[in-house]
């Protein structure tokens, strides 16, 4: 295998949210480009198999069990994947939840829950695993962001707070790093075909008329490309920003959308 082949050869990968979906995509894509890989999610069972699957790439794969919501968990984790991969390299801040609610009747412990989730677990993973990068003086933080951190849509406040935040943080964190080494970007996708969306389809059919089959055709023409985003996708994006030659690209949100959002 050349260098071009691995072009992460060599390199250490934690990856929050790395069981399903898009962060499973991005292991994926890490793993076979040649990079070992830690996969942080909450349920065992799906990392441990996932671990297994990307092994058979040539590198390491270590699953963490960690609820990214929990400073305690976080650290626990980033001490983890120090023993386990003794540095790292590559962070992708992944992990998410989104539900749907209108403002009025809103229950506090959603709007909670969903920033916790989405926006503070970045700025306490991150924190967690930064020093070892800014040590080395190289490193890349990859933030998987969506078009709702750009624009506004109906019911989903609390999603869409959470993901401006994250596009905040990764600029704010971008100038504070800008001469470290490390690049801090964020991946910005429309509706992806995973779990989650799975799970949007289903909201929408418990609580209108519409069959799933409609709801679907519905979150497909939200792209004007008329079709869900496949994870791999983003994961192509995600390991582009990972590359040595990226490191010119920082501060950086970078739409996945079939051109439904275009700044
Ligand atoms: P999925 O629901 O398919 O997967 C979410 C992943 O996050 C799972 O691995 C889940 O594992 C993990 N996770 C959730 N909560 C926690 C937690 N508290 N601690 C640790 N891990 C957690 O989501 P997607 O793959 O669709 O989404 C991934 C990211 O992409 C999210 O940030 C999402 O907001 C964003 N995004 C998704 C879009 C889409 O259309 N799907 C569009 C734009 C952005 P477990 O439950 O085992 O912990």
């Amino acid at each position: 295998m050349s260098a071009q082949d691995m072009p992460l050869g060599g390199k250490r990968a934690v990856i929050t949210g790395a069981s399903k979906g898009i962060g499973r995509a991005i292991a994926t894509a890490y793993a076979v480009a040649g990079a070992d890989v830690a996969l942080v999610a909450r349920d065992e069972g799906e990392l441990t198999a996932l671990a297994g699957e990307l092994r058979t790439h040539g590198g390491k794969a270590f699953p963490i069990v960690c609820d990214v919501t929990d400073a305690a968990a976080v650290g626990k984790m980033a001490e983890q994947v120090l023993a386990e991969m003794h540095g790292i390299d590559i962070l992708v801040n992944n992990a998410g939840i989104a539900r749907s609610h209108k403002l009025v009747g809103h229950p506090d412990e959603l709007w909670n829950r969903i920033l916790t989730t989405n926006l503070t677990s970045v700025y306490l993973v991150t924190k967690a695993l930064v020093q070892p990068m800014l040590d080395q003086r190289s490193g890349r933080i990859v933030n998987i962001a969506s078009i709702a951190g750009k624009v506004g849509g109906r019911y989903v406040i609390a999603y869409t707070a959470s993901k401006h935040g994250v596009i905040g943080l990764t600029r704010a964190l971008a100038a504070e790093l800008v001469n470290s080494g490390i690049t801090v970007n964020a991946v910005c996708p429309g509706y992806v075909d995973t779990p989650m969306t799975e799970a949007a389809i289903a909201n929408i059919t418990e609580h209108t008329a519409m069959s799933a089959e409609r709801a679907r055709d519905t979150l497909e023409r939200t792209n004007p490309q008329q079709r869900l985003i496949e994870p791999e996708e983003v994961a192509s994006v995600a390991l582009f920003l990972a590359l040595e030659t990226s490191k010119g690209i920082t501060g950086q949100a970078i739409n996945v959308d079939g051109g439904a959002v275009m700044f």
